[in-house]
């Protein structure tokens, strides 16, 4: 029997919250006309190993047919291709971020997020879509009422986390190590009618909505944040830059709120909190500003999430007082957590052509690379970084996460 499915995947986090991956919310009715939307539970890959055989043990969805897949990031997009190599009577079109984000910039089109050296060599049964479900079936962007139905057997007393998508774009666009700029404009989405359907999802337990877009704008912050509906129930989460002006937006969305804003989780790419790395990544804000956005945060119970971004190849003693001021002088509390990275090359940016590493390829696709440093002296003014940042967290009252796999880099 040929059968049509719309498959999202889901997991469960060790923290208890159920993480759905709802790419098709905002074509739930569309869907529904051409087939039958399905959740599959996520496989743990979680050293990101893609080892061919983990994923090829996952039955595929269906038998026969067409399977329309959301991926939203990398190893679905590889679990996609091992079913379409084992599976030939199963189309397998897929789109989601990592697939339907399209780079016009070189010399054909191809997905932004991982490079495809060689199309030719992708199945005839695996589809890059390269568009929106609405576009891909001809209605126009968010057209359709958003709506979510939730897999079973999820207890109320069990959080689900989901999305609620502004838009897929970024209105600034020009820090070196991301590759929003090099996305294809055609594909720019916007929501314009802002309903917040998720308020009426027939769900009692703790909802945290993940607001999508690569980065607040002003006017989002401004106009958006005072009118999320609220409710114990509600918690948001997204990306805000503490840039001077959506510090100023976020004042004013405060003291339009009429009482605390709705709860909610900031997350500030905070990278090098020095005036120099700042400007070298491009991220087009100060620690100045930053530590602003940081107080007003405080000061109004608001939780911020900061990244921090190690494994530079430029650091400067400077930077690292730079940085020891900034944790200094921080409010306590100012983050709930902090999450440190290692610089990941992906193609397209400029990182990409600055650095060296080791590429990370999976079957036909090309994902870039951590980036390796070789010369001493970077990698102990990076080691005094972390070693900095490691001891401002009992005292400044955050959780450092991702230490283990920075440290493989510089042990
Ligand atoms: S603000 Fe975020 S999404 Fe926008 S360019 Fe910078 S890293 Fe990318």
């Amino acid at each position: 029997m040929h059968e049509t499915i719309f498959l999202q995947f889901y997991s469960r986090r060790k923290s208890g919250v159920y993480n759905l991956l709802n790419g098709f919310s905002d074509t739930y009715d569309l869907c529904r006309r051409h087939g039958e939307p399905r959740w599959y539970p996520e496989a743990p890959d979680k050293r990101n190993e893609r080892q061919y055989d983990h994923y090829a043990a996952n039955p595929p969805p269906i038998r026969k047919g067409t399977v329309f897949i959301s991926a939203l990031d990398v190893n679905h997009l590889y679990q996609s291709w091992v079913w379409a190599d084992l599976h030939p009577d199963i189309t397998f079109v897929v789109g989601g971020p990592v697939a339907a984000e399209i780079n016009t910039d070189g010399p054909r089109r191809q997905p932004a997020y991982v490079r495809v050296d060689d199309p030719a060599a992708l199945p005839q049964n695996f589809v890059l879509t390269g568009k929106s479900v609405e576009t891909w079936f001809g209605v126009p962007d968010f057209s359709g009422p958003w709506r979510l139905e939730l897999p079973g057997g999820i207890a109320p007393d069990s959080p689900i986390y989901f999305s609620y998508t502004l838009d897929n774009i970024c209105f600034w666009n020009r820090c070196i190590y991301c590759n929003m700029g090099c996305h294809d404009r055609q594909n720019n989405r916007r929501r314009t009618d802002m309903a917040f359907e998720f308020q009426h999802l027939p769900f009692e337990g703790v909802k945290q909505v993940r607001l999508n877009t690569g980065s607040l704008t002003p006017h989002h912050i401004r106009n958006l944040l005072p009118l999320l509906p609220r409710g114990e129930t509600f918690q948001y989460r997204t990306f805000m830059r503490p840039a001077a002006a959506e510090t100023r937006a976020l004042r004013d969305a405060i003291a339009a709120a009429q009482g605390p804003l709705p709860e909610m989780v900031l997350g500030f790419g905070v990278e090098f909190p020095s005036m120099r790395m700042l400007a070298h990544i491009q991220k087009g804000f100060t620690p100045e500003e930053m530590m602003t956005a940081l107080e007003l945060c405080s000061a109004h119970h608001i939780r911020v999430n900061g990244n921090v971004i190690v494994g530079w190849n430029n650091l400067t003693p400077g930077d690292i007082d730079a940085l020891a001021s900034f944790f200094d002088r921080m409010p306590h509390g100012a983050f709930r957590t902090l999450q440190l990275r290692w610089l990941f090359a992906h193609p397209f940016t400029a990182i990409h052509d600055r650095y060296r590493g080791t590429p990370r390829t999976f079957g036909p696709f090309y994902e870039g690379f951590s980036v390796a440093l070789d010369n001493a002296e970077q990698i102990a003014l990076n080691r005094t970084a972390v070693e900095i940042i490691l001891r401002h967290g009992p005292m400044k009252g955050y959780t450092v996460q991702g230490l283990a796999k920075v440290k493989e880099h510089l042990d």
